[in-house]
């Protein structure tokens, strides 16, 4: 069985959980969903970043300790992840100890290795991005890029990661492994910036107290890269297990385009310090905007996903994410856009499909559901749609992998409107367009069930079809002739009425 680690990155506990966090977690859930169906052994990690100056800045506004802070918040990121029936394996955050160990691990690896130095630094510092910027990258002489607001100039003794001895390293590296970052113009993004020469980042500071010590020079503590990416090898064992590290690792991110630099750039060159494997590949996602722009609480745009869970039904909302925007550039959130493709893909498509045929076995075939014909007209269409739901998936492309199965729903549609049985006497012909349909519904509840489990599951139930539908293994349960006949279908309410 083959190993298949995937990792959202870790959320930063300044905030509740909005949309965009969402956007990424239910890619990411879709997609270990997907490769549990194809059998292999799957790993799915997510959780919550805490340290760092904001956090300490924020507890100390609250008048909490740190630790306190972070207690409360990242639970809200637990619970918003169950009631999206995300389906993570782990959730680690950055305040355990088994984290803790696998950090100072890696920094001494990277220190004994001779890449990490203390040096002085100067410069230009955005507080809210714990960033330097150099002075061609300010907007207006002194607001950061991203946040819009002055930067502080700061002067002190930092370690830094010699990152600017990594450029050969790393662009062989991506030559060994092309295809290592989908979609392939966020790759030549990442080989843009490496190319473009690299500088030197810091690692560490000695002004921060809610972090980890560097274990060689505790005065100083680690900062933001070395705390926050490393999650991805601790959480999985990295200082505490070794043998659990080495069945996972390497693993594969999930990422926003906003943070290429860091995934792509930093992270494998700490590894590669450290004498460890860069991760197997990274799919960088866009922004899920809203009017436009990115949500942040300054803009006063922020959507909480819980809320739309309330308005259009969890799976509505699984299926508008996974559906609307190509994995990789921008999308738009807009409730009118909600809305429609609710209405047309789940209630006009999806759901109707399931209603019609439910009605017509029910009236016609005396509510046992017929076995389909071996030579169906509808046989390639769906042999199609798993071909081309099954290479969009494993291209982390969610929209044309829904898309490709939706094509069956449509193609079954449109075969009962041809065949119009509700017309028809009950006898050998309806069982046979009848038989078809319901096997054309039970190979969509199989590959649809990454995107709307609970749903799929539902139309498995609604089909006769004992056991679970998480629980099939592809590519066996999606070919032809699988529906058995001689089940009791049941007709149930309206899986998703019209809004
Ligand atoms: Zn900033």
């Amino acid at each position: 069985m083959s190993n298949y680690f995937l990792t959202t990155p870790i959320y930063y506990v300044n905030a509740k959980p909005h949309l965009g966090h969402a956007y990424t977690t239910i890619v990411g859930d879709a997609l270990a969903r997907w490769h549990r169906l194809l059998g292999e052994d799957v790993h799915f990690l997510t959780g919550t970043d805490e340290h760092g100056l904001k956090i300490q800045q924020a507890a100390e506004a609250a008048g909490r300790t740190p630790q306190e802070f972070t207690d409360a918040i990242a639970p809200l990121f637990q619970q918003a992840w169950q009631r999206l029936n995300i389906s993570n394996d782990d959730f680690i955050r950055t305040t355990e100890e088994r984290h803790k160990v696998g950090v100072a691990k890696l920094l001494q690896a990277c220190y004994d290795a001779g890449d990490i130095e203390l040096d002085v630094y100067a410069g230009k510092y955005c507080v809210a991005c714990e960033e330097y910027y150099t002075d061609d990258e300010l907007l207006d002489g002194d607001l950061c890029p991203i946040h819009k607001r002055p930067v502080e100039y700061f002067e002190e003794e930092n370690y830094f990661f010699r990152l600017s001895r990594f450029q050969d390293r790393l662009l062989r590296w991506y030559a060994e492994h092309p295809g290592a970052i989908v979609p392939e113009f966020r790759a030549n993004e990442a080989l843009g910036l490496i190319r473009g020469g690299l500088r030197d980042f810091s690692v560490s500071r000695t002004s921060l107290q809610w972090g980890i010590p560097l274990p060689w020079d505790p005065r100083h503590v680690a900062y933001v890269w070395f705390d926050a990416l490393a999650n991805y090898i601790t959480a999985v064992g990295y200082g505490s297990d070794d043998e659990r590290f080495h069945t996972w690792w390497p693993g594969r991110h999930l990422i926003g385009k906003d943070i290429i630099r860091h995934h792509c750039v930093y992270w494998p060159a700490m590894l590669l310090s450290a004498g460890i494997e860069p991760p197997a590949g990274w799919a960088v996602g866009g922004w899920l905007l809203v009017g436009g722009e990115k949500m942040s609480k300054t803009s006063g745009n922020v959507v909480n996903p819980l809320d739309l869970i309330d308005d259009i039904g969890l799976d509505g909302f699984r299926y508008y994410v996974l559906a609307e925007t190509p994995y990789g550039h921008d999308g738009d959130f807009t409730y009118e856009g909600l809305t429609a493709r609710y209405n047309s893909d789940l209630a006009n498509n999806l759901g109707n499909l399931l209603s019609r045929v439910a009605t017509v076995v029910g009236k016609q075939c005396g509510g046992i559901g017929p076995a389909p014909r071996a030579d169906s007209p509808l046989a390639e269409a769906a042999a199609e749609a798993l071909a081309a739901t099954t290479e969009a998936w494993g291209a982390v492309q969610p929209h044309r992998a829904l898309d490709a199965t939706w094509h069956m729903i449509r193609a079954t549609n449109a075969y009962l409107e041809a065949n119009e049985p509700w017309k028809a006497s009950p006898g050998p012909d309806v069982d046979a367009v009848m038989g078809d349909a319901l096997e054309a519904l039970r190979m969509v509840a199989v590959l649809a069930s990454p995107a709307i489990p609970d749903t799929c599951q539902t139309v498995w139930e609604r089909l006769g079809l004992p056991g679970r539908v998480d629980e099939q293994r592809l590519p066996a349960a999606a070919v032809w002739g699988g529906y058995p006949g001689g089940l009791t279908v049941t007709k149930g309410s309206p899986l998703f009425p019209r809004r």
